[in-house]
């Protein structure tokens, strides 16, 4: 088995600044722990024809190299499904027919955070249940047995968050993120996750369910995002911050990926020269402010 690390972008449209940095930082966390670097397209839901092509294209660009095919989600819905029918068979799942209005109207759970699954459709009957499968289809949930799980990140320490009775296939038949990239990460052997840090909060459900599965924890970093000049994290609407952008008013990916060194305190130099300067510790725990520079 493989020790990797990885980028799995969603294939929704261009890459922009901060995913290219998040990329950068995942390269440079799995080479400088000796790792692989494996690239897996998260195309289960919102892939745009033609985006990824863009987005290797541009991630090749800034030096970013994988070690291995690209991976992509939509190939393997064999795995997810045999993942669900296991927790199944260990009656570790239920059919849930709430709709999200119902979810959002229903009384929560006491010591329940906001935005948690209520549990409205865990003790339904065996007949309750048939008068609502001829109504709607069911999604798919985990019939959790915690309601918080630890989990270790590098730069977070020991972080402790929600786990609730979570979709792990929705009721148009797709396979929920957290369920498919606990199965590709250890399906890869992907030992390191590395990837930004409003990610954070689904990790604990993340490293229950691998558990539950018997699949090994990964370690963890959850690096800061890149924000506007509001502090809000960076999106299209922010002007220049995908590389076609950018060398349309003259800045070209080379620069792009220098800027992004700096801002983590690296020399400005091709990946491979910045790497020996990398050290996990001195990764900046704030925002990286982005404005878009002069060419
Ligand atoms: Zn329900």
């Amino acid at each position: 088995m493989t020790s990797a690390g990885r980028f799995a972008p969603s294939p929704s449209g261009e890459l922009h600044v901060g995913n290219l940095r998040t990329a950068i930082l995942a390269w440079l966390f799995a080479k400088s722990s000796g790792r692989d670097f494996l690239l897996r397209v998260e195309d289960l839901d919102r892939a745009r024809s033609g985006a990824e092509a863009e987005q290797l294209r541009d991630l090749q660009a800034v030096g970013v190299r994988w070690d291995a095919a690209v991976v992509r989600q939509t190939e393997r819905a064999k795995l997810y499904e045999a993942a669900i029918a296991r927790l199944t068979a260990d009656g570790r799942t239920y059919e849930c027919f709430c709709t999200r209005r119902e979810i959002q109207e229903a009384p929560s759970a006491p010591h329940a955070p906001q935005g948690a699954y209520p549990g409205t459709c865990r003790r339904l009957s065996h007949a309750e249940r048939e008068i609502r499968r001829a109504t709607r289809p069911a999604s798919i949930r985990l019939r959790a047995e915690v309601s918080e799980w630890g989990v270790e990140d590098q730069l977070h320490g020991h972080y402790v968050g929600v786990v609730d009775d979570f979709v792990l296939r929705r009721n148009d038949g797709v396979t929920a993120y957290n369920l498919a990239v606990v199965v590709d990460d250890a399906q890869q052997g992907i030992d390191q996750v590395v990837r930004g840090d409003d990610l954070l909060s689904s990790t604990p459900r993340q490293a229950y369910l691998a558990t539950l599965l018997g699949l090994p924890v990964p370690e963890y970093a959850h690096v800061p995002l890149v924000v506007n000049n509001d502090g809000v994290r960076l999106a299209k609407r922010d002007g220049a911050v995908t590389l076609g952008d950018l060398a349309a008013v003259g800045i070209p990916a080379e620069r792009v990926r220098d800027l992004i060194l700096e801002s983590l305190q690296l020399p400005a130099a091709p990946l491979l020269d910045a790497l020996p300067h990398f050290t996990p510790q001195n990764v900046p725990k704030t925002p990286w402010v982005w404005t878009t520079p002069r060419a």
